[in-house]
């Protein structure tokens, strides 16, 4: 059966190098090096494996700390395979960061996918004290980030220290584990999700999470036709089938 390829992912780049004048409330007044993708780590939805990436994984590094472009490649790759990608604060964020070393690197955008921002999930459903993927996974009980010393993490990173780089990948990959058991948490609130009935070719499935373990709920009411309404026992998501359960009352044409 096919079923739509979930990316969960995450992206950590370096900051901006820039001349100021001062340290309160100052204007970038030229920016000496720009941000670079420092690494990534993702997973596709339910598999173990964590796919990881980073600079100093690649020869190019020993001649160029900055060139991203082995990175980006591997993140293309994965992005272009993807149906629908899974990122926290994804569509201001990941998303489009990504893009951005795309097109600097003269790649063509990856085949089109469906986003998933958990950040936007938890706004519009929820009202948390906070959004970030940490509270959120402290709030719901499902795992905390990694502790880390804050921004001397990235100065060793872009120093070349190994310990960095290693701490740095433990630190991503905690994110993206802590990112999918967020989004399993979500999932049944999610309103619009890409169906997956339409990638497996079933009608008859949960749109959220692909299964068919549907009980009946009640039915749903338009202006004309009656609709059965469904519950996910997997994910607890609700549906409604396609076709109305009874045929609308013919009009009496006059002659
Ligand atoms: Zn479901």
């Amino acid at each position: 059966m096919n079923k739509p390829k979930i990316l969960i992912f995450d992206i950590e780049t370096s900051p901006n190098l820039g001349y100021i004048w001062g340290k309160y409330e100052q204007n970038v007044i030229d920016f000496k090096d720009e941000w670079y993708m420092l690494c990534f780590a993702a997973k596709w939805l339910n598999n173990k494996k964590i796919i990881t990436s980073k600079l100093s994984d690649y020869k190019l590094y020993k001649k160029d700390k900055q060139n991203d472009l082995e990175v980006i490649k591997e993140l293309w790759k994965l992005l272009d395979e993807a149906d629908v990608v899974i990122a926290h604060n994804g569509d201001q964020f990941d998303i489009k960061k990504s893009n951005a070393r795309f097109i600097y690197h003269g790649l063509n955008s990856p085949s089109s996918y469906k986003s998933i921002d958990t950040k936007k999930v938890a706004k519009r459903y929820f009202n948390f004290n906070s959004n970030k993927l940490d509270d959120l996974g402290k709030y719901l009980n499902v795992g905390r980030k990694i502790k880390h010393e804050g921004f001397d993490l990235w100065l060793g990173c872009m120093n070349g220290d190994k310990k960095s780089w290693n701490k740095m990948i433990q630190y991503n990959k905690q994110d993206v584990l802590l990112l999918e058991r967020v989004y399993k948490r979500f999932l049944g609130w999610i309103i619009n999700h890409p169906n997956y009935g339409l990638y497996q070719g079933e009608q008859f499935a949960c749109p959220n999470c692909g299964s068919k373990n549907l009980i009946r709920r009640g039915f749903a009411y338009t202006k004309i036709n009656t609709y059965q309404r469904w519950i996910c026992k997997n994910c607890g998501a609700q549906s409604q089938s396609r076709r109305c359960e009874k045929d609308t009352i013919k009009p009496r044409l006059k002659n």
